[in-house]
């Protein structure tokens, strides 16, 4: 009979990290092989992903599971009142930061990771489109 092997919270916890991390290097790699000349580091509100300075556009990249996406995010089975609080704080965060940039004259684009996952040609699309 074959085992699974279960994940302890901290190993399922690095697993999602580490896939957010992938698909947000999936993105600036094809931006960057455009000719997209982002940058990186920006110290605005909410820390996006990448943005591009001149043209005040910020993007974001959602992971799934801490941004809480309607498609993908399941509630953990232990701690789950402290999950459930948790992941909502993040979502007011993320409108918050959104309402805040936008305030100061930003474009703010946010993908989920799943989007980029899937169909990173039609997120790329919509930067351009942005962009242009
Ligand atoms: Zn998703």
């Amino acid at each position: 009979m074959r085992k699974k092997k279960i994940l302890t919270k901290s190993e399922q916890m690095a697993r999602v990290r580490t896939k957010g991390t992938d698909v947000e290097l999936a993105l600036r790699k094809k931006l960057w092989a455009l000719g997209l000349r982002y940058k990186l580091n920006s110290s605005l509100p909410g820390k996006p992903d990448l943005i591009f300075l001149k043209r005040k556009i910020a993007i974001f990249v959602d992971g799934c599971f801490w941004h809480g996406c309607p498609k993908h995010y399941r509630q953990p089975k232990n701690n789950d009142e402290f999950w459930r609080a948790k992941i909502q704080r993040n979502q007011e965060r993320d409108r918050l930061v959104t309402q805040t940039l936008e305030e100061m004259n930003w474009t703010v684009i946010r993908f989920w990771e799943h989007e980029i996952e899937n169909n990173l040609g039609a997120c790329i699309s919509r930067v351009m489109r942005v962009v242009a």
